[in-house]
């Protein structure tokens, strides 16, 4: 029996009739009405399910084999009967101008995330006229900014996968990247650990297995663990050692790999969004935006969530996304001796959940005791919310492995969304129908650590369609790798400190004491390739208001800071852009 007949029987039995699958153009199509978003995921899954089953399409070919396609969910969500589950439309910047009307880049890249900022900087190689848009108001601001910044080795990864593929190069690349970026990188290793005895004798037949997959790892018995981790829970028996996990702060990556592609000639428009696009023949013709109306030779779409919706935009839409938020929770870097040499661990491999590696207990590149992140579907893909029962839950689910966590070292907490596909997979390939487009799309985790290698092939793809249209593609024989820092003064010695401030003495004044950061660094971060003008950008770039305060000192300091270099009113200083304005009119000092 063929396996949709099979796949059509067992979504009758589940929901009664209202959802159909069918085969359309080498993709499985569902279709129908549901009122729970979880039922909508869930026939998602049993058709990749009963597909994977076949042997014929099996996912491996899926992105080998350019007939084949993936699950588009076109379910609709009876917004009737829970009408708050009803998907929001994509959030669009109030700007409307015509600053790109006309403008013909070689190649635009939609989304100012990790992916598109990574791929921008590997096209800035060759002479080329690449124009980046990113539709908020700084670079990183979706998912690149709210993970957990780990550099996985990648052992929860199947081999075959272009999450193992991409996971496995994209982690070797980041010790030379982050030299050239002169971005915090440290190697510093994870724990998988266990407090089952029983699992000890598979031990090492998983070990094996880890070897097969490429992932460098050793056991580490129970007085050795104790050693090396204090803060972990004396009923771990033992534990796997991953030398190859790092830790990089995701947002300072991202925003460095765009700065070293304007600096190469790449631009960055900022507030920029696509709206929709004209094609004809298979090709993208014109790319409208907020800002006018672009006619790119090639388009990449590495737009993160709304990956499928330009897809769609460009008639090659063949896999769908399905959101899945994940919460976080960073403490007080008083408690950030939780874990001590490791830095980075993923802690209790039994944690792990179908389609995360479960969270853990993370010691990020700046200091902090990261713990999280859960794995909750959802329609919202811009909901960055948090609830109370996210971060009670993994700082409960925790402590577990870390008994001193607890909520009270709380000092904030994000949400960040993923981009899974049905097929739980990245899909990274040229466009199936359009000739002129190239997807680095269902870029959910390791999305990070993975997206400077995925960069490296979407770069040369793209050369090679824009050669085989005719173009030449010279190198950029001033391509300059290396991207210089904000100096940081709380990283340097006294000696260090005393030069700098010889040099410019606004270095010598401490504006946010939590994190020790300077007037110096806030005046530098304004003034970098990639435009910052809020106090959310500086915060993201030298770190003031990060501390255990918040901001609640150096915020307005910030805000004047950046009033008087802008040349704009106190009152238009915004927190995020848009429409954050912190004040609402003037203040008795600056009236
Ligand atoms: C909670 C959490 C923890 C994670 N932890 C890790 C980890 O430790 N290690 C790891 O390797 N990976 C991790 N990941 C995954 C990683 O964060 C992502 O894979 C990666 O950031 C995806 O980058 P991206 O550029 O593809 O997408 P995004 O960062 O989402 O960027 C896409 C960008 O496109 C823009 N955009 C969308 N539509 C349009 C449009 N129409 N016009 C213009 N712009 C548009 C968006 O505004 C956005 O900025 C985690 C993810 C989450 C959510």
């Amino acid at each position: 029996m063929n396996y949709v007949v099979r796949l059509n029987k067992r979504l009758n039995a589940e929901f009664t009739g209202r959802v159909e699958a069918r085969e359309s153009d080498g993709c499985l199509l569902l279709e129908g009405k549901l009122e729970n978003w979880n039922d909508i995921v869930r026939a998602g899954n049993l058709a990749v399910h009963f597909r994977k089953k076949d042997t014929r399409l099996f996912l491996r070919n899926l992105q080998k084999d350019s007939r084949l396609g993936g699950v588009v969910n076109n379910i609709r969500l009876d917004a009737g009967k829970q009408s708050d589950e009803a998907r929001r439309p994509m959030r669009v910047p109030a700007i409307h101008d015509k600053a790109l009307e006309g403008q013909r880049p070689d190649v635009l890249v939609i989304g100012g995330g990790v992916s598109g900022c990574t791929i921008a900087r590997e096209l800035s190689r060759y002479k080329l006229d690449i124009l980046l848009t990113e539709k908020e108001h700084d670079l990183a601001k979706h998912a690149s900014s709210r993970n957990d910044g780990m550099v996985h080795p990648g052992y929860d990864l199947h081999k075959g996968s272009w999450k193992h593929h991409y996971n496995l190069l994209g982690n070797a690349l980041y010790s030379r990247l982050c030299e050239e970026l002169e971005v915090d990188f440290d190697r510093r290793g994870e724990f998988g650990c266990f407090s089952k005895p029983l699992f000890k004798p598979i031990l090492y037949l998983v070990l094996l297995y880890w070897k097969w997959l490429g992932v460098p790892a050793q056991v580490v018995g129970k007085k050795a663990l104790r050693r090396l981790e204090p803060g972990l829970k004396d009923d771990l028996v033992y534990a796997v050692s991953f030398p190859s996990t790092g830790v990089v702060c995701p947002y300072n990556f991202t925003i460095a790999c765009g700065e070293n592609a304007v600096q190469n000639g790449a631009r960055i428009s900022l507030d920029t969004a696509v709206l929709n696009m004209e094609t004809n023949n298979g090709k993208i013709i014109a790319v409208q935006t907020n800002r006018g109306t672009v006619f790119p030779k090639l388009v990449i779409n590495a737009a993160g969530v709304f990956a499928d919706d330009i897809a769609a935009m460009a008639g090659d839409r063949f896999f769908s996304i399905h959101p899945r938020r994940g919460s976080n929770s960073i403490l007080d870097k008083k408690y950030s001796r939780l874990l001590v040499r490791t830095g980075a661990a993923k802690v209790d491999i039994a944690s792990k959940s179908a389609h995360s590696k479960g969270g853990g207990v993370i010691f990020t590149i700046h200091r902090n005791t990261l713990v999280g992140p859960d794995a909750v579907e959802t329609p919202e893909r811009e909901d960055f919310s948090v609830t109370r029962e996210s971060i009670e839950g993994t700082i409960k689910k925790f402590t577990a492995t870390c008994p001193q966590l607890n909520s009270g070292q709380l000092i904030t907490c994000f949400t960040g969304i993923r981009a899974p596909t049905y097929e739980e997979d990245f899909v990274v390939c040229k466009g199936r129908r359009c000739a002129n487009l190239i997807h680095a799309a269902g870029i959910q985790s390791p999305g990070l650590t993975a997206a400077p290698a995925i960069a490296i092939d979407v770069a040369r793809w793209a050369v090679e369609m824009l050669e085989a249209a005719g173009q030449m593609v010279p190198p950029n024989k001033t391509f300059n790798p290396v991207r210089k820092r904000i100096p940081h003064i709380s990283a340097m010695n006294d000696e260090e400190r005393s030069a700098m401030i010889h040099h410019n003495s606004n270095y010598g004044v401490i504006l946010c004491r939590c994190e020790e950061v300077s007037k110096g660094e806030i005046i530098d971060s304004l003034r970098r390739p990639v435009p910052c003008d809020t106090v959310d950008g500086v915060k993201r770039r030298v770190r003031s208001g990060m501390g255990r305060c918040q901001g609640g000192f150096c915020g307005p300091l910030v805000m004047q800071i950046i009033a008087e270099e802008k040349g704009i009113p106190l009152e238009k200083v915004s927190k995020s852009g848009g429409e954050s304005q912190i004040l609402c009119g003037p203040t008795k000092v600056h009236a």
